[in-house]
């Protein structure tokens, strides 16, 4: 019997997924959502397949909220209780941050930093947060869900993430991966395309001045711009399947 893991940061209790990745096998990522972070054995980031990626892509839309972190980095490794390294890195230009075992186990990754390190984050442009600081004063932050003053600038000054937004051009890249190499014999959803069109146009209006019949930024920038991009990301994939 697999007993469910508890959350090496905040000790909540996590929850299991199981995805497919290469060669018919599948790997089993753990999501805490209190601290909107995951769990990943040692070799299982490298094992995941585009589908895969979109997959926990869509566990995070589903789990997304306000962060809730303790500033401790007390955090210890599940399989051997190793106190977990604090380790930096880069995707392109993106730098990213992770928790890693020192024996080598895995490692433990805000939802915010999975995404950086799969490109799907990307800064605003100082013309979109001109847009964004004409309709709405405060924003929190999506990295540690701290508020934002817009007024101020456009960088979180509790932990300094520059004020994000979810990538879609990354995500349409995703799409055509999966149309192209992953999982023979297997149809992708061809609904797909056209939901991800329409959660770009949904993004871009947010910068257009807040749409007045359509409430998903009101509603979700609690989240922060990257948790409000995939919460409509999410119920448009779900919409169209
Ligand atoms: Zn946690
Ligand atoms: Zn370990
Ligand atoms: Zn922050």
């Amino acid at each position: 019997m697999f007993l469910a893991m508890n959350c090496p940061r905040c000790a909540s209790e996590m929850k299991e997924h199981t995805l497919d990745a290469h060669m018919a096998r599948t790997v089993v990522v753990d999501v805490c959502t209190p601290c909107q972070s995951l769990w990943l054995d040692v070799r299982e980031n490298l094992q995941l397949t585009p589908g895969a990626t979109l997959a926990l892509f869509r566990v995070i839309g589903e789990q997304v909220a306000k962060p809730q972190r303790t500033g401790a980095d007390t955090a210890k490794c599940p399989r051997c209780r190793g106190r977990l390294r604090k380790t930096q890195d880069m995707q392109r230009a993106t730098k990213f941050e992770y928790l890693r075992c020192p024996n080598g186990h895995g490692r433990l990754m805000t939802f915010f930093d999975f995404l950086k390190e799969k490109d799907f984050v990307r800064p605003l442009t100082p013309h979109q947060v001109a847009e964004l600081r004409k309709n709405i004063q405060t924003v929190n932050c999506s990295n540690c869900g701290a508020a934002i003053d817009l007024a101020h600038g456009s960088v979180c000054a509790h932990c300094g993430s520059p004020l994000s937004m979810l990538d879609l051009d990354q995500a349409e890249t995703l799409v055509a991966q999966l149309r192209e190499a992953d999982r023979p014999g297997k149809p992708v959803d061809p609904a797909l395309p056209l939901a991800l069109a329409r959660a770009r146009r949904e993004a871009e209006e947010a910068f257009a001045g807040l749409p007045k019949d359509d409430l998903w930024l009101e509603e979700n920038l609690s989240f922060g711009l990257v948790g409000a991009g995939l919460t409509a990301l999410v119920r448009l994939l779900k919409r169209e399947s």
